[in-house]
């Protein structure tokens, strides 16, 4: 009898507040494993740079530092989910979700589905830490590489060293908006991690990047992820 063997956890979530790193862990798991990776933040950005309905009324919630109403975003994960990239080869979902649920009617929602997460990661840092790292923060929009003007300034300034687009201070990335999104963080999302209990793994977001990725991997690894 093989007891002692781990079953894969499938259904992936991952939680913090803005600015914990959730993005930068997110793409190094999709680079290790492969996973289907849903931003709820990126897909309601990229609808709003092609001005889409919902990209327009997400973008005015966005700009606030507020959250978009749970029913545009239970229907925006609800369809994505169904497609082929996010099951696996019998048909069973499988994803990592960066961003979403943030609300208890969202992890609802994820619940009246079958979609449940078997997996929370929780990557973990306080506020003020948050606001430093947010307010300094450089994005491409081209290519999706993140600068910051203190921990990882360009080599030219506001051009992207990857792609050499022009990088840009997202409207959210404001002082007073990180404010809001912090208050919104502790409000509405962190009811979450009493919801997700045990089932959280926590992980301390305020070390080294390549710390939180280590202890991202050994998370990943007692959850049946080889490598
Ligand atoms: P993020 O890039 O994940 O920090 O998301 C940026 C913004 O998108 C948030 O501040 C919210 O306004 C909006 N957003 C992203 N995901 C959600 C969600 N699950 N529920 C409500 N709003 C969201």
């Amino acid at each position: 009898m093989s007891g002692t063997a781990t079953k894969r956890s499938q259904k992936i979530i991952l939680v913090g507040p803005p600015g914990a790193g959730k993005g930068t862990v997110a793409k190094s798991l999709v680079d290790r494993y492969g996973l289907c990776h849903l931003s709820t933040g990126d897909m309601l950005r990229a609808a709003a740079a092609a001005g889409t309905e919902v990209g327009l009324l997400a973008k005015s919630f966005m700009d606030k530092g507020a959250l978009v109403p749970d029913s545009v975003m239970v229907s925006l994960i609800e369809e994505r989910v169904q497609q082929p990239d996010c099951r696996t080869a019998d048909g069973s979902p499988a994803f990592m979700l960066d961003g979403f649920p943030r609300t208890l009617p969202q992890a609802d929602a994820l619940q009246a589905r079958g979609l449940a997460p078997d997996l929370v990661v929780f990557i973990d840092v306080p506020g003020d830490a948050i606001v430093r790292r947010l307010s300094g923060r450089r994005t491409c929009p081209a290519c999706g590489n993140v600068h910051h003007v203190e921990f990882a300034p360009p080599k030219a300034d506001g051009i992207c060293d990857r792609c050499g687009g022009a990088l840009v201070h997202r409207s959210d990335d404001h002082e007073a908006t990180i404010r809001k999104r912090l208050d919104a963080f502790e409000l509405q999302t962190s009811p979450l991690v009493q919801r997700y209990g045990a089932m959280i793994e926590r992980v301390d977001g305020t070390q080294r990047p390549d710390e939180v990725m280590r202890a991202v991997v050994a998370v990943m690894q007692r959850h049946g992820y080889a490598g």
